[in-house]
């Protein structure tokens, strides 16, 4: 049985006490509701990682991800954070890849391989993310598109490498758009992912990878989505800003 996460991506949102507020409801909130086995991973501005790592102690469910994290080692590159100092205040995931990460700053399929490599390097799991643009998704062969993200940043692994890489697939269409993916649409490129996967790495290894949906998911569409067979959870940005919201997705099955 493959895990179920919901990652709550904060993007640059909150200032310092609202940041503790929301991380202390909502792990009040899933101690008293939350039955079953979900990974709840929150994804903060780094600057609020080690304080809030101290508000989730409690609670083995819950983890923290950086959102993005350098492909150096050290040294002199101002502004950046290293894998290593993540491991050094006990941080489990990273996103690497996400499309506004693509889009902003440049970061290629290559780069990312880099990311992932080093974020493996020293124990921490890149939370992969991948997914087309409205045009490509009506232009152009799609799932290849996003195929070709996976084969580029993530095929040079070893599988018991990519069993410690979570994959989240986000169309950019559908990010902060309000715009959901259709489970049908989603449920489509999971299993296409998860067939890829299978084709170089055989389906026990795929089988075993957890997918993400990410883009407008929201509680009234979690349900639905997460029901899929092949959809494991999911990367929310804007509704994991509230906790009352994040709460029901997280629940939501
Ligand atoms: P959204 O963002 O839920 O606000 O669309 C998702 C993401 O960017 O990870």
């Amino acid at each position: 049985m493959r895990k179920k996460i919901v990652a709550g991506n904060w993007k640059m949102n909150k200032l310092a006490d609202e940041a503790v507020a929301l991380t202390s409801e909502l792990v009040n909130m899933a101690n008293d509701e939350v039955k079953g086995d979900v990974k709840v991973i929150l994804c903060p501005p780094a600057i609020y990682l080690t304080t809030l790592k101290k508000y989730i102690e409690e609670s083995p469910n819950f983890a923290l991800a950086a959102q993005n994290c350098s492909d150096k080692v050290s040294g002199a590159f101002t502004g950046e954070i290293s894998a290593a100092m993540l491991q050094s205040i006990g941080i489990e995931y990273v996103l690497v890849g996400h499309s506004e990460r693509r889009q902003y700053f440049n970061e290629s399929n290559e780069l990312l391989a880099a990311k992932v490599n080093i974020a493996l390097e020293y124990g921490i799991s890149p939370i992969f993310c991948c997914g087309e643009s409205l045009d490509q998704r009506q232009n152009e062969d799609y799932i290849g598109f996003v195929k070709n993200q996976i084969t580029e940043s993530l095929f040079h692994l070893s599988a018991e490498q990519l069993l410690s890489v979570v994959i989240a697939y986000e169309p950019i269409w559908a990010i902060g758009t309000g715009l959901t993916a259709s489970a049908e649409q989603a449920q489509e490129m999971h299993a296409a992912l998860r067939a890829h996967i299978a084709t170089k790495y055989g389906t026990e290894t795929a089988e075993e990878i957890s997918i993400l949906y990410g883009g407008s998911v929201t509680a009234a569409s979690a349900d639905e989505l997460f029901a899929s067979p092949d959809i494991d959870g999911g990367l929310v940005g804007g509704a994991s800003l509230k906790s009352r919201e994040f709460t029901n997705i997280i629940k939501a099955r």
